[in-house]
């Protein structure tokens, strides 16, 4: 029993350790970057037999790989990540977010399978980990706005148990379909097809 309440005191003074550490006495106009002990994005940055590269630009940290579509398009990314944000913050009307956000770019749907055990075209948004998974090909644009703003949404608004909201508003921010073709024009032909 005492050895059981001595590793709770330990645990409970080291989580509060961490939370002073990782908390601004003071707020700050940098960005900054969150630790998140749980995150599986720190096991795919973490290890070094598929390395990946990284950038900073704005409030994002971009990680890819060298040889990859990717690196060789790195000034049109950087125009779409940055669209992205400024577009989020506009929707939801928020003027600061100094939450850094991590993105890795895969060279494929399958690369990014194999790392999450998840298949997605248009990327993966873990607001939880401020983080987002994107496969960059040639054939598929990236939802860099659509993932990007559930980063910033759920961060800044806070979560919410609403999914229509949740989806609904990202796929509004987006704006486009899988062909170029503007969510007002689908609500349009809805309308007039009743
Ligand atoms: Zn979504």
């Amino acid at each position: 029993m005492e050895k059981v309440s001595t590793n709770y005191t330990n645990w409970f003074v080291q989580e509060n350790v961490y939370t002073a550490r990782t908390s601004l006495d003071n707020p700050t106009d940098e960005v900054v970057f969150y630790p998140h002990r749980a995150a599986f994005t720190n096991k795919i940055l973490n290890q070094d037999t598929l390395p990946f590269l990284s950038i900073s630009h704005g409030n994002f940290r971009i990680f890819f790989a060298g040889n990859t579509y990717a690196a060789a398009h790195l000034p049109e990314i950087k125009e779409q990540i940055a669209f992205a944000f400024s577009n989020a913050l506009q929707i939801l009307n928020v003027e600061k977010y100094n939450r850094g956000i991590t993105l890795i770019l895969f060279e494929s749907v399958e690369e990014m399978q194999a790392f999450t055990g998840v298949r997605a075209q248009g990327g993966i948004a873990y607001a939880e980990f401020d983080a987002g998974l994107f496969p960059i090909t040639a054939t598929r644009r990236p939802q860099f706005k659509h993932e990007i703003f559930h980063i910033i949404s759920l961060n800044a608004w806070g979560p919410s148990g609403c999914r229509l909201l949740i989806e609904g508003s990202a796929v509004y921010a987006d704006n486009e379909c899988h062909i170029e073709n503007p969510i007002p024009t689908i609500n349009a032909y809805y309308l007039q097809s009743n």
